[in-house]
């Protein structure tokens, strides 16, 4: 049977550029290809005309899909709804914005064909557009998180069938999916695009919803920065321990032999600080304990098979 590229497409509010999206763009190429191609748009609660525009131009044809939300759920809902419901041999997903530029499926497919199992899009350097922002959230990333993380990469991506069955079978609600589908681990291949300019429309990601979304990230792939304060903590603990037994042995002890002749207002601020540091030691303690239960209650699949390299398993295909 002939193969199946699936497109998902996650829209809100584009009603100013939906349509040229799809009719000039989208499916000029995807008619170009040799396989059968299939587009999912998830409409993300749009409260203008999308909907409508969508149905207008390619309402009834066979082959494209629109799961439409009641209400916003933002874009990492969208692009996951699409892609569970995606059936295609590989995923694509793009932005309906016309940022990402479709002139480049054509040599994600080309680069599936020869074996690769995700195709991921990174930006050219100089057509970065959240500059600062995204600056930031891949060191702070770096620093914290993902070691490997690349730098540019986009949600523009292709996903192979194998892979994207695994993803899948993520459940977690607080998603960033490029991030869950660099966890699978599974190599990936890159190509370099310069991103256009919005279309239509303002973008709707925020400075804020940029720094949410980095915050949400770095909570979801690690504990280090809860872990800081709890060394601070050892360190202050520890340093005012030593300060304090210095204090009752020189001056109480031993009758301030060194003349220091220190207040007990400096004592007491020692003694303090000695609490503020189990404080702030116990408190990373129970981080761990909430981080170890936020592990689980993600209920993440334990490993992820390569599907390519293993044999005689029951769901071969
Ligand atoms: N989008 C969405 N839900 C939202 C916000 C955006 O589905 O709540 C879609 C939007 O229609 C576009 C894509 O996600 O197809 C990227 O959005 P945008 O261009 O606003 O973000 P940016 O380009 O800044 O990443
Ligand atoms: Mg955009």
């Amino acid at each position: 049977m002939r193969k199946v590229i699936s497109v998902v497409v996650p829209v809100y509010n584009e009603e100013a550029g939906i349509r040229d999206f799809l009719m000039q763009q989208l499916i000029p190429v995807l008619d170009e290809l040799k396989y059968g191609a299939e587009v999912i748009l998830v409409n993300d609660g749009s409260g203008d005309k999308t909907v409508e525009k969508i149905r207008e131009c390619v309402g009834g044809k066979k082959d494209i899909k629109l799961i439409s939300f009641a209400r916003n759920f933002g874009k990492e809902i969208a692009l996951t709804a699409g892609l569970q419901h995606a059936k295609g041999d590989a995923v694509i997903m793009i932005d309906a914005d016309g940022q990402h530029p479709v002139e480049m499926i054509p040599k994600m497919v080309e680069k599936w064909e020869n074996g690769a199992q995700i195709v991921t899009a990174v930006r050219d350097e100089n057509t970065t557009k959240h500059k600062m922002g995204s600056r930031i959230y891949y060191a702070m990333m770096r620093m914290f998180g993902n070691k490997n993380i690349v730098v540019g990469a986009m949600d523009f991506r292709l996903v192979d069938r194998d892979v994207m069955d695994e993803f899948n079978k993520m459940t977690e609600r607080n998603r960033l999916t490029r991030g869950l589908i660099d966890w699978l681990g599974v190599p990936q291949e890159y190509i370099k695009v310069h991103t256009k300019n919005r279309m239509n429309g303002k973008p709707t990601y925020s400075a804020k919803r940029l720094m949410a979304l980095t915050v949400d990230g770095l909570v979801s792939s690690s504990r280090t920065p809860l872990l800081i304060f709890g060394y601070i903590g050892l360190f202050i603990t520890v340093v005012s321990l030593i300060l304090g037994l210095f204090i009752l042995i020189q001056q109480y002890i031993m009758g301030d032999p060194l003349g220091l002749d220190w207040s007990g207002a400096v004592a007491m601020s020692v003694f303090v600080s000695f609490l503020v540091g189990l404080v702030l030691i116990s408190q990373a303690i129970t981080a761990i304990y909430i981080s170890q239960i936020h592990v689980e209650a993600k209920g993440r699949p334990l490993y992820v098979v390569d599907k390519r390299k293993s044999f005689g398993l029951d769901d071969e295909r």
